[in-house]
């Protein structure tokens, strides 16, 4: 779907416009073209009139939606272990989410062709036959080359550098294909949590470390490695050589696996981040004390990056993100070192938007693909 159509359903898909005169208004387009392009929209089934709207005097304006026909969205979210599956209306609302066990160290295909399946087997379950499947999106824990969607030197992902995940889903999906960095999928589902604010940093701190930047209220891709701080050199007595190969990288002091490994030097066994978090929570010291060190590491980083980009907001999520100690030492950090101009007004917080925003964020960016690819 081309143009003025595709931008008039997005406006009523994101909840901005509920009747034509709204559309109108918002579109710059004249009565009578919005009215036009809203019948075939009705007839072609993605748009349904109904009702009434909130009454501005005079005559009732009909209420425009979405036809409940009107389409699903399917996301894999792929995380080391496990993949995110979420099925969304058009307008982004999630109408499934389920988690299943996935090896993303099986390799792309074995990886991909399961993910295939199971989003297959969900729409062929949950999905009514006269509703058409719109786009398909793929979230991985890596970096993404936006020209070729292809993933590029990721780390703890042996078999997937310079795969052509999208080339090799459209062998099974003839839609849009969207494949995009997990912190990216975040950090659209997070903006939308905070609708009033134009610029954020969204920090993923679960195994690895991601950032993904919402520049003006829009995804800021770069040339697909923007926000990217888990290579960021920090200052360190010893020295720790990362995963990439250099040494003392953020990710190989404050990331989930680093903390992992420390955890499991001092004799604590655990086998993913999260239970770092319940440790914390039973007030183990060595957990404390490690949680803490990453996030004035990470606050140490932020710093930089906060006095250059001046955010609105900080939101951190992921699964570490829970630990309490995390998000009051990078605010410590960040406030102790930033230019106080850089700082009046900032929010550091806990991400709003939960376990589901990346399923949220590739909902808002596949609508976009969806409705402006032929
Ligand atoms: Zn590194």
């Amino acid at each position: 779907m081309q143009g003025a159509q595709g931008d008039l359903l997005r406006l009523v898909a994101t909840g901005k416009a509920e009747s034509r005169a709204d559309l109108a208004r918002l579109s710059g387009l004249a009565a009578s073209s919005v009215s036009l392009r809203v019948e075939e929209l009705i007839d072609a089934r993605l748009l349904a009139e109904e009702g009434s709207g909130t009454s501005r005097g005079g005559r009732r304006p009909r209420r425009l939606r979405l036809s409940p026909t009107a389409g699903v969205l399917a996301v894999a979210d792929l995380g080391a272990h496990h993949v995110r599956l979420g099925l969304l209306d058009l307008s982004g609302t999630p109408l499934l989410v389920e988690e299943r066990p996935c090896e993303i160290a099986d390799g792309p295909r074995a990886t991909l062709d399961r993910v295939a399946d199971a989003l297959d087997e969900v729409v062929a379950a949950r999905v009514p036959a006269e509703v058409p499947l719109r786009g398909v999106c793929a979230g991985i824990p890596g970096p993404v080359d936006p020209l070729t969607l292809r993933v590029v030197t990721p780390s703890r992902m042996p078999g997937w550098n310079d795969f052509p995940v999208a080339g090799h889903l459209a062998t099974r999906y003839d839609l849009p294909i969207l494949v995009e960095n997990d912190a990216n999928l975040m950090a659209a589902g997070e903006a939308r949590r905070w609708p009033d604010r134009e610029n954020l940093m969204v920090v993923k701190a679960g195994t690895g470390i991601g950032c993904g930047v919402i520049v003006g209220g829009r995804l800021h891709r770069g040339r697909g490695a923007a926000g990217d701080i888990s290579h960021v050199r920090v200052r360190s007595d010893s020295s720790v050589i990362c995963a990439c190969g250099h040494p003392d990288c953020l990710e190989a002091y404050a990331s989930g696996a680093a903390l992992m490994t420390a955890l499991s030097e001092a004799g604590i066994e655990v086998t993913r981040p999260a239970d770092i978090v319940g440790l914390v929570n039973d007030a183990v010291p060595e957990a404390t004390s490690l949680v803490r060190n990453a996030g004035r590491r990470i606050g140490e980083v932020l710093t930089v990056l906060v006095n250059f980009f001046n955010p609105d907001v900080v939101a951190v999520g992921g699964s570490l993100s829970a630990a309490e100690p995390l998000i009051t030492s990078i605010r410590a950090a960040v406030w102790e070192r930033c230019l106080p101009l850089a700082t009046r007004d900032l929010e550091i917080a806990p991400a709003r938007a939960g376990r589901d925003a990346a399923l949220l964020g590739a909902g808002a960016l596949l609508l976009e693909a969806a409705l402006t690819l032929p």
